[in-house]
């Protein structure tokens, strides 16, 4: 039976902060506490997550995550409930040690515990009979500290019922890398305890030796990464709309659920290609060679049909391309690599032919091409063909050409779109 009295409602919806009072009585303090803090965050219907920093004193990243974290979320937006202990150890916190310097005990070292004996021995008890029996899954947030410095891992413990549980929980955290430790004898960590209890968890070590900007980003973006995971956090956005050229990252990042193909009823008349397991594609349009063909009539300079035309010195400041950053502007470095010879993993010569276009303006926000044309500024644009349209209810007439690459004559860009991991 533990001695420890914990002064907010565990089960209560939305936020509450307190603390842990442990029992403990030194020369000083004849009737003394050690209040721990602890909070829970309670949303909606879901999973009860157990999150832990500061089991080691030293190591602040995790406890200025969490501590972060329980001011900016909002408990509504939760399906679940959080338990936050993010300074376990306080003594050993305010000690600034791996350590506590009451009862000389490493809290990793403490599990079971045992609620009649030294304060961080009664915690570790707390925590395992009375916190994990009511958790679906725990995370642990260790760095360096003082002593060691680590590459930036998360790690679980092979093996047991639950293992596929822990893996996918370190895939969706996401650190720069992952390690599945063999079965440990050591079962005084509050990873065993969660074994034990049966609570899939992930441990963390992310850098140390100083507070590292770099460990905590890791730290909280896994943080978050690991809620949406478990459910308890909506993904960022439900829908994504994509472009074509972004699709590797975009998987790469595993943003993105499977599709269910019997909600979309009319995804049968997309080609095979265009129905992917986590894509279905939603627009197609063609990037177009747009011209003022009345300015290039004026000049005698005849309508340009391929990009490496843009560099006619005659277009001199009359030329706009789509920014690299813009709507467009990975197609079109593709589309001017291919025209100069390369590739779209050698895109050198591209670069090099839009390097020559002179004074090249470049377009970054739907609609600057329409107004430059307006002004008369710009007289050929590399845009789509919906700009060519809009450019034309802007009272300037234009030519639409497509473009030609090699033999090939046509630049399509793609949209697709994604339904996000987590989303409701
Ligand atoms: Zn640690």
């Amino acid at each position: 039976m533990t001695r420890i009295a914990c002064s907010i409602p565990l089960d209560a919806p939305r936020r509450h902060v307190g603390h842990l009072a442990v029992p403990f009585s030194d020369d000083a303090h004849a009737y003394g506490v050690i209040p721990v803090p602890i909070a829970v965050l309670g949303g909606g219907d879901g999973p009860t997550v157990l999150l832990a920093a500061g089991v080691h004193g030293d190591e602040y990243e995790g406890q200025i995550v969490l501590r972060r974290l329980l001011h900016t979320l909002d408990p509504t937006r939760l399906a679940g409930r959080l338990i936050v202990l993010p300074a376990l150890n306080l003594p050993a916190v305010r000690a600034a040690r791996r350590t506590s310097p009451i009862d000389g005990a490493n809290m990793n070292r403490a599990f079971p515990g045992d609620p009649d004996s030294g304060p961080t021995t009664q915690l570790a008890h707390y925590v395992e009979t009375l916190l994990l029996p009511r958790c679906q899954a725990a995370l642990d947030l260790h760095f360096g500290g003082t002593a060691s410095e680590y590459l930036p891992c998360s790690y679980v413990y092979a093996g047991g019922p639950i293992a596929a549980a822990k893996a996918a929980m370190a895939d969706a955290f996401a650190a720069p890398i992952s390690i599945v430790v063999g079965a440990t004898a050591e079962t005084r960590s509050l990873s065993a305890a969660c074994e034990r209890q049966g609570v899939p968890m992930i441990a963390t070590e992310l850098g140390g030796g100083f507070v590292s900007h770099a460990s905590m980003a890791v730290a909280d973006a896994g943080t978050s990464a690991a809620l949406r995971h478990l459910g308890l956090l909506p993904a960022p956005m439900d829908a994504f709309e994509i472009l074509g050229a972004m699709i590797p990252e975009v998987l790469a990042l595993k943003l993105l659920a499977d599709l269910d193909y019997s909600l979309i009823p009319n995804a049968q008349a997309l080609e095979p290609a265009q129905r992917q397991a986590k894509l279905v594609a939603i627009w197609t349009t063609q990037e177009m060679i747009i011209c003022n063909a009345a300015k290039l009539a004026e000049q005698e300079i005849p309508l340009p049909t391929s990009l490496a035309k843009l560099a006619d010195p005659r277009l001199r400041g009359r030329v706009m391309i789509p920014d690299i950053t813009s709507g467009g502007g990975l197609e079109a470095v593709g589309a001017f690599a291919l025209t100069a010879g390369g590739s779209e993993t050698n895109i050198d010569p591209g670069l090099q032919l839009i390097h020559r276009i002179p004074d090249l303006r470049l377009w970054k926000a739907d609609g600057e091409a329409v107004t430059a044309f307006k002004s008369g500024d710009i007289w050929v644009a590399e845009a789509h063909a919906g700009w060519a349209v809009r450019t034309e209810y802007a009272g300037v007439k234009v030519v639409s050409v497509p473009v030609k690459i090699g033999a090939h004559i046509g630049l399509i860009k793609e949209g697709w779109m994604g339904i996000g991991r987590a989303s409701r």
